[in-house]
């Protein structure tokens, strides 16, 4: 890496309570960190999830300089207690997908919604150099209170799929749950961006046979896994619908 030291080392995707304990355990990674920045070779630890209450628990307990979370128009659930917990104790906070993985549009509203709350960095994958003007250009100006108003708003509307990308389920058919729950309310409401099209089109074959998956019938395989209880074979089975 040609370099003595890095700025930031992240204990990455970290979901449930047990590989928290693990990572916390006496010959565990966050051990591991604190040696690695003790001898100067490591400058910050960070930690990183998809389910932002137990972020917010963990990084109250335990010492982190930064937290890295989901934070887009149709994910805004960081906002409820970990943002203000990071806040508090004066940690890094970096909110990654504003974009949802490519599902969200206009891609300048998608930005601002994060650009607008209480984040230092925003990670967002870009492909090309116009992606990157595209959004640099979405934050050449400040976010005023009517505009952060109404995207809050219209965060909580599509978000209300309540689904955190946390991948506790799974299916037998390999239908990608998560991707489908978020994409659903932005799809209805907005459309798609045309890498969102591609995901439909690629899994259309997967999605149509959910609802004739005989081990399903009684009870959703994949509903028995999900922390929040979401109705995950309705709405993928809904989702037929946007093939018309
Ligand atoms: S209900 Fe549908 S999405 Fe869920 S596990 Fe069964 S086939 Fe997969
Ligand atoms: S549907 Fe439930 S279990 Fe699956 S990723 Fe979303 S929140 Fe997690």
């Amino acid at each position: 890496m040609k370099t003595d030291h890095v700025d930031l080392l992240q204990i990455h995707y970290v979901n449930y309570v047990q590989e928290f304990q693990q990572i916390m355990s006496e010959d565990g990674a966050y051990r591991a960190a604190l040696e690695a920045r003790e001898q100067g070779k490591v400058r910050y630890i960070g930690l990183t999830g998809h389910r932002p209450e137990l972020l917010a628990k963990w990084v109250t307990k335990h010492e982190f300089d930064q937290v890295l979370f989901h934070l887009n128009l149709a994910q805004p659930f960081a906002l409820d207690e970990l943002i203000p917990a990071a806040a508090a104790r004066d940690m890094m906070r970096v909110a990654m997908k504003p974009l949802s993985g490519g599902f969200i549009q206009p891609v300048d509203k998608a930005i601002r919604y994060p650009y607008s709350q209480d984040v230092h960095t925003i990670i967002s994958g870009m492909t090309s150099a116009a992606e990157v003007k595209e959004n640099l250009a979405a934050m050449a100006r400040d976010v005023e209170e009517p505009e952060k108003d109404e995207l809050e708003r219209l965060a909580r509307e599509l978000g209300e799929h309540n689904c955190r990308r946390c991948n506790y389920c799974s299916c037998p058919l390999e239908i990608p749950i998560p991707d489908v729950m978020i994409s659903s309310r932005i799809r209805d409401s907005f459309g798609l961006l045309p890498k969102g099209d591609g995901f439909y089109q690629k899994h259309k074959e997967k999605i149509f046979s959910c609802a004739d998956y005989e081990p399903c019938r009684e009870t959703p395989l994949c509903e028995q896994k999900c922390p929040y209880h979401l109705p995950m074979s309705t709405v993928i089975r809904q989702a037929t619908a946007y093939f018309g």
